[in-house]
């Protein structure tokens, strides 16, 4: 996906800073962070959101879950917790066409749901 903010930023080609970097995972802040801690977790690889997942994508997102772990852990946000989302599509509030999984945490977030 020649296009793709996300593409280029996991790839390394955008010039942000990664927070980790690895052979399908790449994470770095979010520009407008809504939480003390905001972090984005995004494939190497293009996948458009979770409604365009299929089973080949299962092990994919369980790393990506495992990564927003390791760094919530890192960032020691993890015994006071956090929240993890993908918003999906229009009326999920994706803006960016490139799955990734946000990371938030750092003060009480409150009820969104
Ligand atoms: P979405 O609404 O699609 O779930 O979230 C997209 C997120 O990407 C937003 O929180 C937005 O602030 C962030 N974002 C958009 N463009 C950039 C960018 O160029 N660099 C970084 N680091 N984050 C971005
Ligand atoms: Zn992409």
């Amino acid at each position: 996906m020649e296009n793709c903010l996300f593409c280029k930023i996991a790839t390394g080609k955008e010039g942000t800073k990664l927070i980790f970097q690895d052979r399908r995972v790449s994470a770095f802040n979010d520009i407008a962070p809504k939480a003390p801690i905001h972090i984005l977790i995004v494939p190497r690889i293009h996948l458009t959101s979770v409604a365009e997942m299929t089973r080949e994508h299962e092990p994919l997102i369980g790393y990506m879950i495992n990564v927003a772990r390791k760094i919530a852990d890192e960032q020691k946000i993890s015994s006071d917790g956090y929240r993890l989302v993908f918003n999906t599509r229009a009326h999920g509030g994706q803006v960016v066409d490139h799955i990734h999984l946000h990371l938030l945490g750092g003060h009480r977030l409150g009820s969104m749901v």
